[in-house]
Formats: C-alpha cells, sequence, structure tokens
C-alpha cells in the first residue's frame, strides 16, 4: 500500500483520540495535470494523473447523535449535526469533510453519527489538490459505512459541491475524477463532454517532477474570467461561420482556427487557439503512448507550454524560468505549466532512472538563477481512492 506511515500514524492517533479502533479507512491521493490546459469548460480533453501523495480517512459509527471530524495533523475536533451542517468559520479543514457528507446524506439519509480523523501527506495549497483528496477519501469511506453504491461521477459531482457550496472554490471536476480514476503507472483521459474516463498506459519508464517556485499569482480571479469570457466569444463566433454545430472550443479544429481566425479580435482568436490546440495535442498525445512513443508525447508537453506563452499568456516569468531549466535537463522529455497558471507549478516528465538528478538539478539551477528556492517533487502515477480497510 503506498505512504504506509501515514496510515500506521492515522490508526494510532485516532485509538488515542477515540480509544477505539475505527471500522472504515479510506484513501485517496491527489492528482497532477499533466497535458490539456483550459479546456475542461471548453469542453475537451484532459491528461492527469493520481500521484503517490494522499490522505486516509479512518471512521466508525457512534451513538451519539452528532458527527465528530478530526484533523490529525492539527489534532482539532468538529462536531456536526447530521443534517443542515451548515459552513464553519473556523477549522475551515472541515468543509471539506461537511460538504460531501451533506452530498451523501442526500443520497442516503443517516439516522446514526460518526467518529472520524484524516490524516495525508499532500503539500496543502500547492496545486496537488489536496482538498480533492479530503473529499473522496471521506466519500470512499461513507460510502463503505453507509453502504451507498455510487459511481466516480457521482462522487465527483458531489465533491465539487462542496467546494463550491462549503469551501467556496469554484473549480471543476478534473480533481476529483482524478484521484477516483487513477491507477498505478496510467494516466487518466478525460472527456468534459461525455464525463468519459478511460486510462492510459504511461509504464514504469518515465515519471514526472513538479515544481514549485513559489511565483505569486496576480489578479488571477480577473484573468481567469477573462480568458473563459474570450472562450465564450469566438465559440459562439465559429457557431456562425462554421458548416457544423459548435456549441464549445471542442468543436473547432486547428485547420478551422486558422481559415476563419482572421474574422476575430485578435487577442479573442489567440486566447481560442489555446485551448484548441491542447485538445489536439492531448488526442494525439493518446495515439503517441499506444505506441509507447514517450519522446513525442514528451514535446506535446513542450508543445503546450509555448501555447500558454504565446497564446493564453496564462504563464509566469518563473514559471518559464523553471520550464526552460527543465527542458535543458538531461532525462527530461518535457515540461510545461501544470493548472489554471499565472504562478503555480511546473509539471515535468522525466525518465526514472534519471529523476532523482534531474530533480536535485532543476533545483539548483533555479537557485543559481534566482537565489530562491524552487520546491521540485518527484511524482509516480499511482492508484486511485479506494478502502484499504474494513472491519468484518
Ligand atoms: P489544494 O487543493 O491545491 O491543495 P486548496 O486550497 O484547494 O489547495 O485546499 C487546501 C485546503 O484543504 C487546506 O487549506 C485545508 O483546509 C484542506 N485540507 C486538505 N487536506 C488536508 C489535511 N490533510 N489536513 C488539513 N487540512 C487539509
Ligand atoms: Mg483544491
Amino acid at each position: 500500500m503506498v505512504n504506509q506511515d501515514v496510515y500506521d500514524e492515522l490508526l494510532e492517533k485516532f485509538g488515542a483520540h477515540y480509544g477505539v479502533a475505527p471500522t472504515v479507512v479510506s484513501y485517496a491521493p491527489g492528482r497532477i495535470e499533466v497535458l490539456g490546459n483550459h479546456t475542461d469548460y471548453n469542453e475537451g480533453y484532459v491528461f492527469s494523473a493520481a500521484i503517490d501523495y494522499g490522505t486516509f480517512f479512518a471512521v466508525r459509527p457512534n451513538d451519539l447523535g452528532k458527527n465528530r471530524i478530526v484533523a490529525g495533523d492539527l489534532m482539532h475536533e468538529v462536531t456536526f449535526p447530521l443534517t443542515g451542517a451548515t459552513p464553519v468559520k473556523e477549522d475551515t479543514w472541515a468543509n471539506y469533510v461537511i460538504g460531501t457528507v451533506a452530498g451523501l446524506a442526500a443520497l442516503k439519509p443517516q439516522t446514526r453519527g460518526f467518529d472520524a480523523m484524516f490524516l495525508g501527506n499532500i503539500p496543502l495549497g500547492s496545486g496537488l489538490s489536496s482538498s480533492a483528496a479530503l473529499e473522496m477519501c471521506t466519500a470512499k469511506a461513507l460510502c463503505a459505512l453507509w453502504e451507498i453504491e455510487a459511481d466516480a461521477v457521482t462522487l465527483a459531482k458531489i465533491g465539487q459541491r462542496a467546494e463550491h457550496d462549503y469551501a467556496g472554490c469554484s473549480c471543476g471536476l478534473l480533481d476529483q475524477i482524478s484521484s477516483l480514476c487513477g491507477a498505478q503507472g496510467k494516466l487518466v483521459k478525460t472527456d468534459f463532454r461525455t464525463l468519459k474516463v478511460e486510462t492510459v498506459d504511461l509504464g514504469p519508464t518515465v515519471c514526472f517532477l513538479m515544481c514549485n517556485p513559489h511565483a505569486k499569482h496576480a489578479l488571477v480571479d480577473g484573468q481567469y474570467n477573462s480568458r473563459r469570457q474570450a472562450c465564450e466569444e469566438a465559440a459562439a463566433y465559429f457557431a456562425k461561420v462554421l458548416p457544423h454545430p459548435v456549441t464549445a472550443l471542442r468543436d473547432v479544429s486547428w485547420a478551422e482556427w486558422e481559415a476563419h481566425k482572421a474574422g476575430l479580435d485578435p487577442t479573442v482568436a489567440a486566447r481560442a487557439a489555446h485551448p484548441i490546440g491542447e485538445d489536439e495535442r492531448v488526442l494525439e498525445g493518446a495515439t503517441l503512448l499506444e505506441k509507447g512513443d514517450l519522446e513525442g508525447f514528451g514535446r506535446l508537453l513542450n508543445a503546450s507550454h509555448k501555447s500558454s506563452q504565446v497564446y493564453f499568456e496564462n504563464s509566469h516569468p518563473e514559471i518559464d524560468r523553471v520550464v526552460a531549466i527543465a527542458q535543458a535537463t538531461p532525462g527530461v522529455l518535457g515540461a510545461r505549466i501544470s493548472g489554471g497558471g499565472f504562478g503555480g507549478s511546473a509539471v515535468v516528465l522525466v525518465r526514472a532512472d534519471q529523476a532523482e538528478a534531474a530533480r536535485a538539478a532543476i533545483a539548483e539551477g533555479y537557485k543559481a538563477q534566482t537565489g530562491k528556492p524552487c520546491d521540485v517533487a518527484q511524482i509516480t502515477p499511482s492508484q486511485g481512492a479506494t478502502v484499504v480497510f474494513r472491519a468484518e
């Protein structure tokens, strides 16, 4: 099992706090976005992966008529009612759990409460989706405890609702789907129109590095919204000029973009180029992976970053710097910005046997150029969310 040490620590803390053992323990990993940037709301495709860092959730029923949840790292306890729980203002980590519980209880109302505790090793707020991991380990444990049968998309939507309504974050479904559907050595390919999810073999010869230079996000909300607006405007234009139906940029090919871009405002045309190009790169990437062409797949990551710089302008000078350092490092097959952009982290595809040397070289190279640290963590695509223990 991945992260056995975290599991052992959680069981020890659970026993010490509640005086009994849990009846169910679940696990859910964080995720990385590998290819397909800003394609989700354009109804396109994304490659992501579940990572080898995650969160465990231990639970047992109680007869107190209320739920108790403890964050194992802080050893703080929050109590909330079985029905009608509202978001809390302190210990806001509890909102991810409370929101997920609300979504599950709507599927199957409960008369008994539970005692729970969670513990994980995903760095919080660094773009690896510790929040989705927390929601999905909560969901997996309570589905087992409450005997709820629900598919991945249903659970992902419950997590998304928790983010929207309880944590105040209007995220898509990628984080939850990746956490649920990831598998050892595989990438997750999601079609955001149909929500069809497939896994694609990446194999053991490569892994990833996540590089976080702690670049400041400036005016991220406004930038994000303006990009979404430009994509919508472009889709409306293509719906008028193309002979086939267009409801989102997913319906527009690169060739159609080139043929008709002159009719668009140049900035809007540039913005639209990014998700259109990303969709084609994800589909081409799937073909390359089928053939085992990892070098070709890596080149698509480099092209993705170029597209972010040139067309979408959602990169950041410090991300550009770390991407350039990575792309020049031996063993690296490709590097790009990961996630929303305007800061954040870069994801690097690297040969597994050169990953440690590349990790050190990128961190040192960044430090030499800037005098500042860049956190570089090795990531291996790993199993998705699952129940890891169930008492007889
Ligand atoms: P990300 O999902 O990229 O890590 P978010 O801001 O969406 O960043 O979520 C981070 C928040 O999730 C934390 O501030 C905390 O409230 C909550 N959280 C997630 N995992 C844990 C954990 N293991 N312990 C405590 N809080 C957690
Ligand atoms: Mg999050």
